[in-house]
């Protein structure tokens, strides 16, 4: 049986796509989600991934949502946080609410999912951790400021951990795609896509399966001596 991974909101999008990656790589996989049964059940039936439904902003559910996989599906060796979301405003508009939402959901959720995992992978001596940050963590956005803050600080959360972690054969390591297709985008008008592709050199949209490559790739067993690096994949749109 082959190493277990966790991807968090893992049942559609990018994470889905990570998942079937990960399957293929001959991974043992769990697909966390947040909310979308419908579209969780889809994905279960699809691919036979177990799914398990639990906020990632939530500490105490993150423990016990962690507990749940282990108990089924065995120790956490590589973990993905990949759930995130998106509650766009300029800052003279932004809602508190905006703000504290995306930040839990998108950077609290780093503290909540590691801090459970990292003493066993410590004691084992091996893990992986992959997490999702984004384009516009390295370069800014207007009216994303909740958005980027998290994702600048996915960032910063890697590189700190990835230190502590060097000497215990865990690796840990982001991924900042660009714009991919999914439906995190669903809210963007077409004639802001249009400009966004616009400025994109490569000439088109991110696929989900080319960012799951790059999971695969930091995952693996080989990739020990990469640890605490910021993989870029936006199509040549911002480079790092
Ligand atoms: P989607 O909106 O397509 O999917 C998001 C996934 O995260 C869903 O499975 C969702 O679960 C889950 N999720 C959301 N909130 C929670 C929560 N509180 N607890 C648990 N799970 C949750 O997003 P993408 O696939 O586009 O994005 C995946 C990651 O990639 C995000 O971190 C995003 O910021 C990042 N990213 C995306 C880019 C893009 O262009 N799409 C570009 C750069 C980065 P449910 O189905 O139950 O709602």
């Amino acid at each position: 049986m082959g190493r277990v991974a966790l991807v968090t909101g893992g049942t559609r999008g990018i994470g889905a796509a990570i998942c079937k990656a990960l399957q293929k790589a001959g991974y043992n996989v769990a697909a966390n989600y947040g909310g979308n049964d419908d579209a969780a059940q889809a994905f279960k039936k699809e691919t036979k991934i177990p799914v398990f439904k639990w906020d990632v902003g939530d500490y105490v559910t993150c423990n016990e949502g962690i507990v749940e996989v282990e108990n089924q599906v065995g120790p956490i060796e590589v973990l993905v946080n990949n759930a995130g979301i998106s509650r766009d405003a300029m800052l003279q508009k932004m809602t508190h609410e905006q703000w504290s939402e995306v930040i839990r959901t998108n950077l609290d959720s780093l503290f909540n999912m590691t801090r459970p995992v990292i003493n066993n992978m410590r004691e084992r001596g091996f893990g992986r951790i992959v997490n999702i940050s984004s384009i516009n963590g390295q370069k800014g956005q207007l009216g994303l400021v909740n958005y980027c803050a998290a994702k600048s600080g996915v960032i910063g959360f890697t590189r700190a951990l990835a230190l502590e972690s060097a000497r215990k054969g865990i690796t840990v390591n982001a991924i900042a795609p660009g714009y991919v297709a999914t439906d995190l985008l669903s809210g963007v008008s077409e004639e802001v896509m249009k400009a966004i592709v616009g400025q994109i050199p490569v000439g088109r949209l991110g696929e989900a399966d080319e960012v799951a490559r790059c999971v695969v790739f930091l995952a693996a067993d080989e990739a020990a001596w990469i640890t605490g690096s910021t993989l870029t994949i936006n199509g040549g749109q911002f480079m790092d």
